[in-house]
């Protein structure tokens, strides 16, 4: 239907319809170099399936209209029932049909570790929210598989590929999810301040009765959550807290509120009291921080890959509209300041992507000493940086559409939105830079370790050489000044770590421009600000989104 008033010209549609894996030629290689390739069919598809306008409009509808919660029912009956649109229910039967939930850890193939990152970061690329049940479930696994009790009755529910939405006790579902609960009111960072109580029903016995609050208590409607509770000696310890306690009634978990968050709508996250819920103790007496802290080591890699996800589609959106849209006379795309904006997201999108894959091979092998440096000491700090990152790149992103990034419902406003929320849980970005610092402090020699194996991807290049001796120094600063450093001390770790795995893997043209951007005083804060003059701008731009 046309207008009387005007034509509509030179207005691009978001892109849909594109295969997201084939697409990127850096993720297709990492997954091949990661011994993955077992995985690349089944990627392809799942890349496709993702791509399709049929699944950003359920990504959107799942966004749009948000999860609601029934505290009651018609009769007064507390019943603590949350509700999704049917879009939530297939984009989560997506997921976990696609193996995204425990693959890594039921599969004993070399790469699986890198298999779940590319579909894990396939799919936050359409819809982010349905990652979070997906992720503390996954990192519960470990922790369940050293209780026997109860994995062998939950350790083929939690490896299962259905997607059982029935809020049934978890013994009559194919499938189950697992939450964790430790944010109160008085505190998240410090899990030490929680005032949950957990008393034994039998002398030194595991079962216990909670009763307190959680301030945040996502994915409410999970068949069981790990919870961080005190014990009567005051220490805390970690408990299974199942929604149906084992005689089948429902367990005193009330729900007060979910939570109207900026982004990550579709997802619910909740505002609980335990009134006296039935819980299991789970790992050792008093040691709940170590258990679940042992839990944010995997639910902590999930935020980087979540973040890069976002990163990498606000790159793609945006050169794909860049690339269609005029102004004044000429493609966007092809103009060299919009060209600097995009190489500096490219770059960026796949610095953060080779991380994960570097990652993923630590998760692989954590038995060999330097694969668990990486992990230990590189996964707080890129939790730190590249979830940062992905806030800025958002924003810069949406400003490529201009006014058009800024309006709902739209692909780049959704992912604006659910940005700041990978850097804030799961451990923020100061909790994060005092992690490596503490890492670091408790295995120096696996620091040192970490630190040469970079610089051997670094040789003949002394500005990231000039980079590591900066963080060899601030490493050697007395603990209450590296305290004050550590942010920077993190940000320096990732991008020596970057620029030598981009060496390693990725073209010339790019590790090249990464190297001379990242280490000059010119770049940053901004996106874009980089000395462009020697780099191969358009062969960064095709290799991210070849067209
Ligand atoms: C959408 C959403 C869902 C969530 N879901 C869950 C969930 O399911 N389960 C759960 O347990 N929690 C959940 N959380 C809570 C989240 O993990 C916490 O918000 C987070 O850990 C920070 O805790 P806090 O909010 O109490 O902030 P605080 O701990 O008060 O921290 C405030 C600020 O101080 C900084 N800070 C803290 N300590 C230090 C220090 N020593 N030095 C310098 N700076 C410091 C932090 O980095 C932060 O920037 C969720 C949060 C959100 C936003």
């Amino acid at each position: 239907m046309g207008w009387r008033t005007h034509e509509v010209f030179n207005q691009v549609d978001e892109l849909v319809d594109y295969d997201l894996f084939s697409t990127d030629p850096a993720l297709v290689a990492a997954v091949e170099r990661s011994g993955a390739r077992w995985a690349a069919a089944e990627l392809a598809d799942y890349g496709a399936v993702l791509g399709r306008a049929e699944t950003w409009r359920l990504a959107c509808e799942a966004n749009r209209y948000t999860p609601e919660l029934d505290r009651y029912d018609a009769r007064g009956r507390r019943i603590d029932r949350v509700s999704f649109h049917p879009s939530w229910h297939v984009l989560m039967q997506l997921l976990r049909g696609r193996g995204l939930v425990s693959l890594p850890f039921r599969d004993e193939r070399p790469g699986r570790w890198a298999a779940w990152a590319a579909g894990f970061y396939l799919h936050g690329q359409v819809e982010a929210g349905t990652l979070c049940p997906a992720t503390m479930t996954q990192a519960a696994i470990p922790l369940l598989q050293r209780e026997p009790g109860l994995w062998s009755a939950l350790g083929p529910k939690l490896y299962s590929d259905d997607y059982d939405p029935r809020d049934l006790p978890a013994a009559d579902k194919a499938s189950i999810w697992i939450g964790m609960g430790m944010t109160e009111k008085q505190g998240g960072s410090d899990v030490r301040s929680n005032a949950a109580s957990a008393e034994p029903l039998a002398p030194s016995g595991r079962e216990h009765v909670l009763r307190g609050h959680k301030w945040f208590f996502s994915v409410p409607t999970s068949d069981a959550h790990l919870v961080t509770a005190k014990t009567p000696d005051g220490a805390p310890s970690c408990f299974f807290v199942p929604r149906f306690r084992p005689d089948g009634s429902r367990n005193a978990i009330r729900i007060e509120r979910l939570k109207d968050k900026v982004g990550n709508r579709s997802n619910a996250s909740s505002e609980v009291e335990f009134d006296d819920a039935w819980g299991v103790r789970v790992g050792e007496e008093g040691r709940g921080v170590a258990t679940i802290i042992e839990m944010a080591g995997y639910t902590r890699l999930n935020c980087v890959v979540g973040s890069a996800a976002l990163l990498r589609q606000g790159l793609v959106q945006a050169l794909a509209y860049a690339r269609r849209r005029l102004a004044f006379g000429r493609l966007l795309a092809d103009q060299p300041l919009m060209g600097a904006v995009l190489c500096d997201l490219a770059l960026e999108s796949e610095a953060a992507l080779a991380l994960i894959f570097r990652l993923c091979e630590a998760f692989e092998r954590p038995e060999d000493p330097l694969q668990r440096a990486w992990k230990r000491i590189m996964t707080p700090a890129a939790k730190l940086w590249v979830c940062k990152r992905a806030v800025e790149a958002c924003g810069e992103a949406m400003e490529a559409l201009g006014g058009n990034g800024y309006v709902e419902p739209g692909v780049m406003a959704r992912l604006y939105r659910e940005a700041p929320v990978n850097s804030i849980w799961e451990g923020s970005g100061n909790v994060m830079a005092l992690d490596v610092i503490r890492a670091v402090g408790r295995e120096p020699e696996a620091a040192w370790a970490l630190i040469e194996d970079i610089a051997s991807g670094l040789a003949g290049e002394p500005r990231a050489l000039a980079e590591l001796a900066a963080l060899r120094d601030a490493l050697s600063a007395p603990p209450e000044t590296l305290e004050a450093l550590s942010r920077g001390v993190a940000q320096r770790l990732v991008l020596i770590g970057q620029a030598a795995l981009l060496r390693r893997h990725a073209p010339a043209f790019v590790a090249d421009a990464f190297l001379a951007s990242r280490f000059s005083p010119a770049w940053g804060p901004i996106t874009g600000a980089l000395d462009v003059r020697g780099m191969d701008v358009q062969a960064v731009l095709q290799r991210a989104f070849p067209e």
